[in-house]
């Protein structure tokens, strides 16, 4: 496949992705990475800037931004799966404030550190909308809003009612709008290519088209390895930033699941329309549905529509046929047009779709293990293009044992419990796929939210 054929954000980078130099014959670093997305190369970003005598290498099985970094939504916004409830239960009321105000923070460093790069990433903080399309979304609006105001960030969040949700975008069946200005567009292609030339600017070393095949903790001579079948990178710390992809690694196997998200990508909007839309701000926007909806405006114009929908795979397979998926995709394209009906004839040129790493307890890990040497930053789900800023630093710190608040965040030195054995990971995730789209269905057609108490919202309620 043409690497531009990955997404429209590589496609449209602004460079000839031309692959670099792969890896030829082993050799030593200070800090050996797996996997050039926003992890790898933030934490490289943040290493180098932190030292710059360290000799860092990454190891990138394609090119630079082929995973989830060149694909996604384009949302740069202050969430994670994972909500405060549940971090305040399992690490204390203060800790998930601390992780909640981390996000915040998170956004407004891609914008502060791509601009001091000279990375033009497209970053604009238009801010977030989360939409009720109908009464049955109301409630979960109201109790994340409740959320917020309990951890002490409400003042952050507005609640809209109908007219002022359609004064920023007008979506057919709105009721109600959640909107913060802590949230930012980017351009994700832009941001991942350009950190890549950056950090190469300060003596970083890329070999793209390197899969790792192994990975070894420290030995006797104090240094894990990184395995290729050309060589090896040998160094007192490894990191593992591969995503979804660390499941392919037989020690990883069961961490995570690859789950896809689809996208699809319209022509650019005519003026006409946009004038019925509004959308003036560019917010990233997103619906109530357990399912899950992104959405997104580009800079020249066109709407992007993303969700899941994808079948879970028997077994964790990662191929790139499964990047595209049709009957979700077509499912996409009938949301944009029930969304927006000034679209109902619009043309769609792009879709695409990628893998995200789901852990079993749907909680994030940035850690780091100087007794083997291994470090690794993973779990995002769908939000990490934020949260992997918060790991490259989190993981500088810790590597470089600087004792910092980000080394105190709930996320660090996660470990979560593996996914259960085939066919019970199998059996278990496809049911909570069935039954939380089931559950959206109900909920549209009767107008009434879910109850809260089903198996699958238990499951979803993260
Ligand atoms: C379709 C889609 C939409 C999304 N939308 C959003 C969004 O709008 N906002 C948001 O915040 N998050 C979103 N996400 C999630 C977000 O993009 C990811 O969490 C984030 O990009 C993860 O970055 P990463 O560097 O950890 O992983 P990746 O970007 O996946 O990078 C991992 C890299 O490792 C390489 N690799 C893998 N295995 C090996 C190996 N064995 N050897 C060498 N290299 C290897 C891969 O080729 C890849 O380049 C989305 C994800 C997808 C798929």
């Amino acid at each position: 496949m043409d690497t531009r054929d990955v997404s429209f954000w590589l496609a449209t980078a602004g460079d000839d992705l031309a692959p670099r130099p792969a890896l030829d014959g082993s050799t030593d670093a200070d800090v050996a990475i797996l996997g050039a997305g926003l992890t790898g190369l933030w934490t490289a970003f943040y290493l180098a800037r932190r030292d710059p005598s360290l000799r860092i290498v990454v190891l990138e099985r394609e090119v630079a931004g082929f995973g989830a970094s060149g694909r996604n939504g384009a949302w740069c916004a202050p969430d994670l799966n994972i909500s405060m409830g549940r971090l305040a239960k399992l690490h204390g009321e203060a800790s998930a404030r601390a992780m909640q105000q981390a996000t915040y923070d998170a956004v407004d460093e891609v914008g502060r550190a791509t601009a001091e790069a000279g990375i033009d990433a497209g970053f604009h903080k238009g801010g977030e909308l989360l939409v009720a399309r109908g009464p049955h979304g109301v409630p979960s609006l109201e109790a994340a809003y409740e959320e917020y105001a309990r951890f002490g960030f409400g003042d952050r969040y507005r609640l809209l009612d109908a007219a002022e949700t359609a004064a920023r975008v007008r979506i057919a069946g709105a009721v109600r709008g959640l909107f913060t200005d802590a949230a930012a567009v980017v351009h994700p292609g832009r941001l991942v290519r350009g950190l890549a030339r950056h950090v190469e600017a300060l003596g970083v070393v890329i070999h793209e088209r390197s899969a790792v095949t192994a990975f070894r903790p420290k030995d006797g001579t104090g240094r894990a390895a990184l395995v290729t079948d050309r060589g090896e990178v040998r160094a007192p710390v490894i990191v593992l930033a591969g995503e979804a992809y660390l499941s392919e690694l037989r020690p990883l196997h069961r961490q995570l699941v690859p789950l896809w998200s689809l996208i699809v990508l319209t022509e650019p909007v005519p003026d006409d329309a946009w004038a019925e839309i509004g959308w003036a701000n560019r917010e990233v926007v997103a619906s109530t549905r357990l399912s899950i909806d992104y959405l997104s405006r580009t800079e020249d114009g066109r709407i992007l529509f993303g969700g899941r929908g994808a079948p879970y795979r028997f077994g964790s397979p990662i191929r790139p046929e499964y990047d595209r998926h049709g009957p979700t995709h077509e499912r996409l394209k009938g949301f944009v047009r029930e969304w927006f009906p000034a679209l109902r004839d619009g043309a769609f040129t792009h879709e695409w779709g990628g893998p995200l790493g789901m852990p079993r307890d749907w909680h994030p890990t940035m850690a780091f293990d100087p007794r083997t040497g291994i470090a690794t930053a993973r779990g995002y789900i769908g939000h990490g293009v934020s949260t992997t800023n918060i790991a490259g630093r989190v993981l500088t710190d810790l590597i470089t044992a600087t004792p910092s608040p980000l080394t105190s965040l709930p996320l660090v030195n996660h470990r979560s419990r593996n996914w259960e054995i085939e066919p019970f990971r199998w059996i278990g995730v496809r049911y909570a796929q069935w039954a939380v789209g089931r559950l959206d269905a109900t909920a549209e057609r009767t107008g009434t939210p879910p109850t809260g108490r089903s198996l699958a919202e238990r499951l979803a309620a993260h």
